[in-house]
């Protein structure tokens, strides 16, 4: 009889695994900026350079770490967030599956800053390929600042294929503007090579849409609101007759998290039935609250789909809404015109 299974290292497994999480430097953008609006930043500042693939800065001045968690985050299943699978199903975090820090520090240089308000002194912590190779206490502000080079270093393959930078860049900045878009009482700065490309403060979330795609937008925008026992919409919506053909101004946010959906795109699509011109696309920032045991986000690892409890009433109450709001424009805009 000869056994011949083992249990991988947790090293060798967790670079298997960020092989899920982490596509590309837009994915560790995406883990480190949800991290710190998880841990309640009021300020988060991102730096990157060569569109993350020779470094990866986030900044945050949330609630930050002890001594024992600046070590246990690099653990597989490490969380703060869930304790038990029940709360898979009423999820008030981005994060919960403790995965994202592990698949990073597996495949990158990894430095991580951290202190507690209550805390006198911070930790600084050093690790290459999920082997930590200093700690030491630390003068620091109150926060997490997580540096992130050399993505790949030891998986030559993955690095090789990483797009342009140009076209990494852009990934990174869908990441970056889908969670600015959701917390405008945020403030966040993305610095990319030495230029500012965005410096957000906080603001209302029409002020956060002007900021991101520019004063023009402004006027176009129509506000979306609508109260029910299943879903709380806000947002705006563009008027139709500013409907272009650009695929990158339509957002969708289920409690707060990004993500896409086809079913939902055809229900607001549909409220702008007849009144589009052909191949032109509405642009829409649509905030979805729902409870959130009635929706389930844990289908995919980087979680930018969900399924819903009641995908239907969903659709027919988005797509009245959407719909009221033009209605509810055209009107106010006959007004203005007979005045
Ligand atoms: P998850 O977010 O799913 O819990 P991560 O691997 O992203 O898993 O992070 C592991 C843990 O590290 C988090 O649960 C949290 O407790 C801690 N952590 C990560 N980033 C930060 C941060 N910026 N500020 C404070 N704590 C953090
Ligand atoms: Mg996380």
């Amino acid at each position: 009889m000869t056994s011949i299974i083992q249990l991988l290292p947790d090293h060798v497994a967790n670079q298997i695994a960020a092989g899920e999480v982490v596509q590309r430097p837009a994915s560790v953008v995406k883990e480190l900026i949800e991290n710190a609006v998880d841990a309640k930043a009021t300020t988060i500042s991102l730096v990157v350079k060569d569109a993350g693939k020779t470094l990866i800065h986030v900044v945050d001045n949330g609630k930050g770490m002890s001594v024992t968690d600046a070590r246990m985050c690099f653990e597989r299943h490490a969380t703060s967030k869930i304790k038990a699978a029940t709360d898979l199903f009423n999820l008030n975090t981005k994060g919960f599956r403790g995965e994202a820090l592990a698949s990073i520090a597996a495949i990158a240089h990894v430095e991580l800053k951290t202190k507690q308000a209550a805390d006198e002194l911070g930790t600084h912590i050093t690790l290459e390929g999920s082997k930590v190779l200093s700690q030491n206490a630390a003068v620091l502000p109150n926060g997490t600042s997580f540096l992130v080079k050399n993505l790949f270093y030891n998986i030559p393959a993955r690095r090789k294929f990483l797009k342009s930078d140009t076209s990494e860049f852009r990934h990174i900045m869908d990441e970056f503007i889908r969670i600015a878009l959701a917390h405008p009482d945020i403030e966040f700065t993305l610095i990319h090579n030495g230029s500012e490309i965005f410096k957000l403060p906080i603001s209302s979330l029409r002020q956060r849409v002007v900021n991101i795609f520019g004063k023009s937008i402004n006027q176009k925008l129509v506000p979306v609101s609508e109260e029910t026992e299943i879903v709380n919409i806000v947002g705006f919506v563009t008027k139709p007759e500013f409907a272009i053909k650009s695929k990158n101004e339509q957002f969708f946010f289920i409690n707060d998290r990004y993500i896409r959906n086809p079913y939902l795109h055809k229900a607001v699509m549909l409220a702008y039935d007849g009144i589009l011109k052909d191949g032109a696309l509405p642009s829409y920032f649509l905030f979805l609250d729902v409870p959130p045991e009635s929706i389930d986000i844990n289908i995919h690892p980087t979680k930018t789909e969900v399924k819903f409890d009641d995908e239907q009433s969903l659709f027919a109450i988005l797509r009245s809404a959407v719909k009221h709001s033009l209605g509810l424009f055209s009107v106010a805009n006959n007004i203005d015109f007979e005045r």
